[in-house]
């Protein structure tokens, strides 16, 4: 037996979420199939107490992200400025650390009020919950009839549709996801050099009771060229009822599974002590989140990904199998892939086709 839908979003990040608010204002007959047990995908908040931490996408841009800005203002969001007043510091080695006063390369940046986790807790609001099927991972996609075969709750499950929108980073659908008819070789091509943006980084926040950095009239900025963080930024709530910093770790995926999470932590710390002083080892809470061992987001190619966010393709082909097969996420947006904007832009793209 196989569940019918007009429209099977796969894949319940913001690209899928947001895709699918449009689709049921419209009266779609719409369900998402989302493989983890939680909605969000790249966006993940981690709790502490009463504040919210972003362990995925922190920084919005509103001067250049009019779909981003649009959508926070209908969802009743507020945004605020990323703190970077005072100096900024650069590590060349442990014993030389530059000083730069009045310098931030976040100074156009904003976070969402309450995190990023807030865009798909509101989206939660507008698509009703039981069109979400958690836990269900796609696994075959057919042709005929345009079938769906899905692993859900450990069990197999079948759907089809009248259309499929898949909304995830293509290098995954290439991993996990067998097509039947397969796919031509110049498209599994094109998919394979499609790097899913930030998915080999791994994330560190230090939460604090008082943001000894900005006392001392220091930012929170760092580069370093020693690490073992590379970045590290203000990371506080607006709220200001904890304070936090979070950061980048320099080493890649290869590098982090040769040493252990504490050492890594040990090592992180002392970089803040060096960097912030003593009062950096007070430190209340500490989240670590390694997205290189996130099987939802990463594939093995990442492991190699660029460090800096690369040119996406413009002209790769978005729809396959008479306008019934259409991508969405982030990764195939003309303009802002990669970023929260490029996850709505390549969804309004995608109902355009659908049109
Ligand atoms: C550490 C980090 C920092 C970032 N910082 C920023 C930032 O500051 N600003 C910014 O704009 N962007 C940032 N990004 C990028 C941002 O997170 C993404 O652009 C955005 O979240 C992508 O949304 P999406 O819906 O396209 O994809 P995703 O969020 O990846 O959603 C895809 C969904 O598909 C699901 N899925 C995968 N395989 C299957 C399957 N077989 N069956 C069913 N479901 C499946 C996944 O579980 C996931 O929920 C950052 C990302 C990371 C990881």
């Amino acid at each position: 037996m196989s569940e019918h839908h007009s429209v099977i979003i796969v894949g319940a990040g913001l690209s899928g979420l947001y895709c699918a608010w449009q689709l049921q204002q419209q009266l779609q007959d719409v369900i998402l199939l989302e493989a983890r047990d939680r909605t969000g995908g790249r966006i993940l908040s981690a709790d502490y107490k009463n504040s919210h931490y972003d362990m995925g996408p922190a920084w919005v841009w509103p001067q250049l992200q009019p779909r981003l800005s649009r959508l926070t203002s209908q969802l009743d969001l507020q945004i605020f400025k990323q703190y970077s007043s005072g100096t900024m510091l650069y590590e060349k080695s442990p014993d030389e650390i530059e000083r730069y006063d009045g310098q931030s390369s976040h100074s156009q940046s904003y976070r969402v009020k309450g995190g990023s986790y807030q865009l798909i807790k509101a989206l939660l609001t507008k698509v009703s919950q039981s069109r979400i099927h958690l836990n269900t991972q796609v696994k075959e996609i057919h042709k005929d009839n345009l079938e769906i075969h899905a692993i859900r709750d450990g069990k197999a499950v079948h759907y089809t549709a009248d259309k499929i929108i898949l909304a995830l980073p293509p290098r995954l659908i290439l991993e996990n996801i067998i097509f039947n008819p397969t796919m031509p070789e110049d498209i599994t091509n094109a998919w394979k050099n499609i790097p899913t943006w930030m998915s080999g980084h791994c994330k560190i926040v230090f939460i604090y009771d008082k943001p000894f950095w900005r006392d001392n009239n220091l930012s929170g900025e760092v580069f370093s060229h020693y690490g073992p963080l590379s970045e590290i930024y203000d990371a506080s709530p607006e709220s200001e009822e904890y304070y936090a910093l979070t950061s980048f770790v320099g080493l890649n995926s290869h590098q982090r599974k040769q040493i252990d999470e504490k050492n890594l932590i040990d090592l992180s710390l002392a970089q803040l002590q060096r960097l912030f002083g003593d009062e950096s080892k007070n430190v209340s809470d500490i989240q670590i989140k390694d997205w290189s061992l996130d099987e939802y987001t990463t594939t093995e190619l990442d492991l190699t990904s660029p460090m800096q966010h690369p040119d996406y393709p413009e002209d790769i082909p978005k729809h396959f199998w008479d306008k019934k097969l259409i991508l969405a996420g982030t990764e195939v947006a003309r303009e802002h892939g990669g970023y929260l904007e490029g996850a709505i832009e390549s969804a309004d793209e995608a109902i355009t086709v659908y049109e």
